[in-house]
């Protein structure tokens, strides 16, 4: 461990689990039988499962460790109507036809106002705020592509896009480390853990069974439903939602070599005099980059820390090795943050898809919503409630990422042995980009 930049204080666990904190407590017994078996308790399977009670329609999610122990309790807490749509982990924007690409737009406006509405209705206490966002430029070129964006991105999902230059970035944020930028207004932010809970309490308002510590194992074609093997017992559903994002595992073969799983990382700094923590980002919004090996960050909730995030590593690696790696993207940008403690580092896994686009629909007879390539607080929400209005027969049109084509390659297999490799290129590739403009 780097010592001076550990506060004495310092734990390997997320910032946010000082407010909620997955915990198996008293465990609630895996049902018989269900008319749906949702595997996966993160975002997209309490929001699936929400929806379903409020249809009427009796639901078990099956959470292998913790409540809450996915990325869902995880993440930096920025919410965003699709800026990053279609920006795959090398950070090349993989192209779609306009047409297709306004409905995935429109798709992703539409899952903004289902986590403010969900929120509102829910009475959710989780800090939201819609501050929105600034997306630091790179290079040059950077800031001429996000210039080209901005029409699509205000047409067909009204983000109220406008560009920022180098001489007007510091009303963003107290650095000059960007080439300028692109404001997102419709964005927003919350905490987390909080929003988790919220939709946790939810479920348990409607008599949703969720039930911790309970993996499943195999699942088996039973009559006109599936069996399935949990290891707190079996049970028997209708169906199967399957919302393991950047867990999905050896249970779903396919599924499996469709998502590369990757790792982020987050470090969430001491509290910082107030007047320091004011200046940093004086409006509020959350900030990422269009880097390959992106950053994002943002103040927490009471606007004391700097929570700072990045991909250091692709894999899931110690604190100590991704701690000093972020600490050092962190006073890149703000140099006046030398010197800090941090409190908090951790990890989780986010899910890429070979697309670079959210998923759901359905592959051997099994539901799936899968692939926030890192951005899922409200996606994955989304496509959760989506999931679950589809088995309702409540869908009134069909969701723009509801389609048959989920890419898989023929030399991945699940394994993404090549991750290391890759991160390493990427961040040379950043670092080339930088130089010649
Ligand atoms: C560090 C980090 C920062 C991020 N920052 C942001 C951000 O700022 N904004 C944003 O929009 N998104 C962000 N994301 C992404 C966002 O957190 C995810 O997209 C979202 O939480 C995914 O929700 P989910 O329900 O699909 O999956 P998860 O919350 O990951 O839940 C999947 C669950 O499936 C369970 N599971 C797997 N296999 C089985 C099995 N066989 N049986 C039972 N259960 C199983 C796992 O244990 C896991 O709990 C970030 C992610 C990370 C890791």
């Amino acid at each position: 461990m780097v010592p001076d930049i550990f506060h004495k204080d310092f734990a390997p666990t997320p910032y946010w689990w000082e407010a909620y904190r997955p915990v198996a407590g008293d465990l609630v017994e895996v049902p018989r039988s269900a008319a749906v078996a949702i595997v996966g308790g993160g975002y997209a399977g309490l929001s699936a499962a929400l929806e379903l009670a409020k249809h009427g329609i009796d639901c078990v999610v099956l959470e292998a460790q913790e409540l809450g122990f996915g990325a869902s309790t995880r993440n930096g807490g920025a919410v965003s109507g699709g800026v990053n749509l279609g920006k795959s982990y090398s950070g090349r924007t993989i192209g779609v036809a306009p047409e297709r690409a306004e409905r995935i737009l429109s798709d992703a406006s539409d899952a903004f106002a289902l986590i403010d509405r969900l929120i509102e209705e829910e009475k959710i206490a989780c800090f939201w705020e819609k501050p929105g966002r600034f997306v630091g430029a790179w290079t040059r070129k950077h800031f001429e592509s996000q210039s080209r964006r901005l029409a699509m991105l205000n047409q067909a999902a009204q983000s109220g896009a406008y560009m920022v230059s180098h001489e007007r970035q510091r009303e963003e944020i107290a650095s000059d480390y960007y080439f300028g930028g692109m404001v997102v207004e419709r964005s927003g932010k919350l905490h987390p853990a909080l929003y988790y809970q919220g939709l946790l309490d939810a479920c348990r308002r409607r008599n949703v069974a969720l039930c911790a510590k309970a993996a499943v194992g195999a699942l088996g074609r039973s009559g006109v439903g599936w069996r399935v093997e949990t290891s707190r017992g079996a049970l028997t559903a209708g169906e199967v939602v399957i919302a393991t994002n950047g867990y999905t595992g050896s249970l779903t073969p396919a599924l499996r070599r469709r998502v590369v799983p990757v790792a982020s990382h987050i470090i969430a700094t001491e509290e910082l005099p107030p007047d320091l923590a004011r200046s940093l980002i004086p409006k509020g919004r959350t900030l990422s980059d269009t880097r390959r090996v992106l950053c994002y960050y943002r103040l927490s909730p009471d606007g004391a820390r700097m929570v700072f995030g990045g991909r250091a590593r692709f894999t899931q690696v110690d604190a100590t090795v991704s701690a000093p790696i972020l600490y050092r993207y962190m006073t890149d940008r703000f140099q006046q943050l030398r010197g800090v403690r941090l409190t908090h580092a951790w990890t989780g896994n986010v899910a890429f898809t070979l697309d670079a686009l959210p998923h759901m629909g359905q592959r051997e007879g099994l539901h799936f919503c899968l692939g926030c390539n890192g951005s899922g607080v409200a996606m994955m929400t989304y496509l959760g409630w989506q999931t679950a209005r589809k088995i309702a027969r409540a869908a009134n049109y069909a969701c723009a990422y509801d389609t048959e084509d989920f890419p898989d390659h023929p030399l991945y297999t699940g394994d993404p042995w090549f991750l290391p490799a890759l991160g390493t290129y990427y961040r040379l590739r950043d670092n080339l980009d930088r130089l010649l403009g």
